[in-house]
């Protein structure tokens, strides 16, 4: 199963993923995002955490 992750280079720290998603996505000691690593697709809300991200920086990987 694909797994979400955040690229933190390019994240802005609005939280949005974190309010739409927040058993998955919460932000680190920086104001940036980080992904559940044990999350997966499974989770519905992390799709709309990743169309909502203004900056576009959640991803898949396997
Ligand atoms: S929605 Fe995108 S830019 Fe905003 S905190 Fe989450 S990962 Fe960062």
């Amino acid at each position: 199963m694909p797994h979400p992750y955040v690229d933190k280079d390019e994240c802005i720290g609005c939280e949005s993923c974190v309010q739409i998603c927040p058993d998955v996505f919460h932000m680190d000691d920086d104001n940036k995002a980080e992904a559940d690593p044990e999350a997966d697709d499974s989770t519905e809300c992390v799709q709309d955490a990743m169309d909502t991200c203004p900056v576009e920086c959640i991803h898949w990987r396997d």
